[in-house]
């Protein structure tokens, strides 16, 4: 454990809850390896009290702070400036302190990106299906088009989430050269060929999260085919319904776990202008 000073500065996590976070123990690592006097801690914050602690962070000069769920939304009102990745995304996960000014980030797409990128897969070019609409779905999808998917396939049920979904697709085709679609979770003729032609299929949904494991957000496991990679952001359990599925199917899969280790990456990046000992965090607490 590093020494802590009368220098040190500190940042951290808010949400509710946050105690199972991984998130202080990959960045307190990091800076003690990396020689940075900051120390990183997770605060209970309820939804009423984000504004507040937002000023007293301000006043205490913190490095910046992760934001988990449910303040991703609400936190932007009071930053001093969204990163237009971020805003399109709707949600931020990462704050950082310039000089004073509050500026919100999202690296939750990059977390995406880049466990897809070191499994291989070359998201420019390609076609691609995500399952859900939700604050998962939404930062992969966004990350995607500015990563130069060619075709962007939307699945989701109508319910909550589809009008901000059709906003979404919208966006994405408007500001990239993605063309982005949406399609109803039960529309099976169309989800067949959405996913028929995609090579990559990103599930973020909740649906066979643990406890609930033993379920697919699949209606039909037969949609499924060998040229499809299949990636759950759901990393517990470590094996999903789906990815077991998808296997059965031939397919290449992997779950969640490494998007969480590359966004914290990212916002460590984000933070000291340094990279994170990404090897060393993945081998002490993802393996
Ligand atoms: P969210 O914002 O609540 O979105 C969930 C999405 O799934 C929504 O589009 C929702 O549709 C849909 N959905 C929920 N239940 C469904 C069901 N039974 N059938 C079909 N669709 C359903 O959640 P999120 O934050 O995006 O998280 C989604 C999953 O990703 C969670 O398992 C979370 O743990 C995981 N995740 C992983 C990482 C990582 O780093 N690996 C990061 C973020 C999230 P409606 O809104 O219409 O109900």
């Amino acid at each position: 454990m590093q020494q802590i000073t009368g220098h040190t500065r500190f940042g951290g996590l808010i949400g509710s809850p946050v105690s199972h976070s991984i998130s202080p123990a990959m960045h307190n690592l990091s800076f003690e390896e990396r020689g940075i006097d900051w120390v990183y801690l997770a605060f209970d914050v309820p939804q009423d009290k984000v504004g507040e602690t937002v000023r007293v962070f301000r006043d205490l000069n913190v490095f910046g702070f992760n934001v988990t769920m449910p303040d991703k939304q609400r936190v932007m009102e009071y930053l001093d400036e969204v990163s237009e990745t971020a805003a399109m995304m709707g949600a931020v996960n990462t704050v950082v302190n310039h000089d004073g000014r509050l500026i919100g980030c999202n690296t939750d797409g990059y977390g995406f990106a880049q466990s897809v990128r070191e499994r291989g897969f070359e998201l420019a070019g390609s076609e691609i299906t995500i399952l859900g609409a939700g604050g998962a779905a939404r930062s992969a999808a966004v990350q995607a088009a500015v990563d130069g998917v060619k075709k962007l396939h939307i699945v989701n049920r109508k319910t909550r989430s589809w009008k901000g979904a059709e906003e979404l697709v919208g966006e994405i085709c408007r500001k990239s050269s993605c063309e982005a679609d949406l399609t109803d979770l039960e529309d099976i003729s169309v989800l067949a060929d959405k996913i028929g032609s995609s090579s990559l299929l990103f599930n973020a949904t909740p649906v066979g999260m643990s406890p609930n494991e033993g379920h697919s957000p699949l209606p039909d496991k037969k949609l499924l085919h060998s040229g499809l990679t299949v990636m759950d952001a759901i990393y517990n359990p470590r094996q999903t319904e789906l990815m077991k599925d998808a296997m059965e199917a031939g397919c290449s899969t992997f779950n969640g776990i490494y998007m969480l280790l590359w966004q914290g990456a990212e916002a460590f990046r984000l933070w000291t202008g340094q990279d994170m000992p990404v090897e060393l965090v993945r081998e002490r607490y993802f393996s």
